[in-house]
């Protein structure tokens, strides 16, 4: 397997704990990675409950967005409440991805039928005629590659997949009209509890979600690929912009983001490959389906992908019958997944970005109706983040 992201690991331990022989393949040595995935849907947190990691997550500390809230121009349109449901997971929990990854390695580590080779670079696949039978990969502190066999090779390698391309899968690239600047800032004395929320005014909006310890991840909108030009005009340039949307926030973030180093680029992109996998080779979580940061979905379906694949995996090496068509069988179980959450996001980009009045007008009509019919909040929410919790009857205990 390649790539100890969240779905590496979480089908990694999985297949582990049904006692099939696995070999990790993870390029850094170190889980130092911020503004990554760090908000994690119901749904997710129930199935860190079932791999007996919610404890070692609660242990650590968290923090609960119990509720969103979308204003313009300071006037509330539509406030989602998480905890208004019978599930037994209700709230989205603020985790920094380290620490998820670290508290998965830590139960890997225990399973020794699986070996996990830390700072180990995978650069080429093997082939048997037009099956993938391996890979070679590189030790961060060797010259010489190495060369692995494997009944079957994983790519979990994230946004960037090498091994999509090394296996000649074919993918797409769907550019957002934007890209956005995330930082960091303490949570500014008025903020609202428990609470994460979308500014908008125009074009530009500010996305704040809490963040673990005492923090909002904040981002903002630029034009996709007018990062370098606004670097250019100076950091005034990028606090007038934040300026714009808020100005009471605008003066919290003068006073803690310093200067450009603060700042980080996300490229706002989604991939779609009509084909997850070909014979000896399967990609799973962002490396088959790269979704915008938008309504934190990426580690979801990611670690779903990976808790759906692991039985069929299983099943399938019992009876020595892994191949294209289980495959096939495993996307044919998840596209409806991403491509829900796909569609969702293009609406939504498409609203935030709206340029002209009549388009913002009827964006306002949009989130006042959504806010004012919450059996349709209800519809979205039981399909992103409470779909498995309704599938398993997983209800509050007592409720
Ligand atoms: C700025 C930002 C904010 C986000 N916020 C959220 C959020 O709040 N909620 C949410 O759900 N999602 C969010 N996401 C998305 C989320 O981070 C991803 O969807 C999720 O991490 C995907 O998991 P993965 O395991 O598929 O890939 P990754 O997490 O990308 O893991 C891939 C792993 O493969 C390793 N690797 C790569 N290439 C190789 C190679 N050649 N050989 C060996 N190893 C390799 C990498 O080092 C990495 O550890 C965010 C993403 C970004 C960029």
């Amino acid at each position: 397997m390649v790539g100890a992201g969240p779905a590496g690991l979480v089908l990694a331990l999985q297949l582990a704990r049904a006692g099939v022989d696995i070999t990790l393949l993870e390029s850094s040595l170190s889980y130092k990675r911020s503004f990554r995935g760090e908000s994690m849907q119901p749904d997710t947190v129930s199935i860190f409950k079932e791999l007996g990691i919610l404890d070692d997550l609660l242990e650590h500390g968290c923090l609960e967005t119990h509720r969103m809230m979308l204003t313009e121009r300071g006037k509330s349109l539509l406030t989602i409440n998480y905890t208004k449901v019978p599930y037994r997971h209700k709230y989205v929990m603020d985790i920094p991805q380290p620490v998820l990854l670290s508290a998965l390695l830590k139960r890997l580590e225990t399973y020794a039928n699986c070996k996990i080779i830390r700072g180990a670079t995978c650069d080429e696949l093997l082939w048997s005629d037009n099956t993938v039978s391996g890979v070679s990969y590189r030790l961060h502190d060797e010259k010489e590659p190495r060369v692995l066999r494997a009944r079957v090779v994983v790519g979990a390698d994230g946004r960037y997949s090498k091994i999509r391309d090394l296996g000649k899968i074919e993918w797409k690239k769907h550019q957002a009209a934007r890209d956005v600047l995330w930082f960091k800032v303490p949570l500014p004395a008025d903020a609202p509890e428990n609470t994460a929320r979308i500014m908008i005014d125009g074009a530009n909006h500010l996305i704040l979600l809490p963040t673990f310890p005492d923090y909002y991840r904040a981002g903002v909108n630029i034009p996709k690929g007018g990062f370098m030009a606004l670097r250019r005009e100076g950091i005034e340039s990028f606090y007038q912009l934040v300026d714009g949307i808020d100005a009471g926030f605008g003066k919290h973030v003068r006073e803690h983001v310093r200067n450009w180093n603060d700042i980080h680029l996300l490229d706002i992109f989604t991939t779609t490959a009509p084909q997850w996998g070909r014979e000896g080779l399967l990609l799973i979580g962002d490396a088959a389906h790269t979704v915008t940061p938008l309504l934190g979905q990426g580690v979801n379906l990611a670690i779903q992908d990976a808790i759906t694949l692991a039985p069929m995996l299983v099943s399938g090496l019992e009876k020595n019958s892994v191949d294209i068509s289980l495959f096939k069988a495993f996307q044919a179980k998840r596209q409806a997944d991403v491509d829900f959450v796909v569609n969702l996001q293009q609406r939504q980009e498409k609203l935030l970005g709206a340029h002209t009045p009549m388009q913002q007008f009827l964006r306002r009509v949009n989130y006042c109706a959504l806010n004012q019919f919450t059996f349709i909040q209800r519809k979205i929410n039981n399909r992103i983040a409470y779909r498995r919790q309704l599938q398993l009857q997983l209800f509050q205990e007592g409720g």
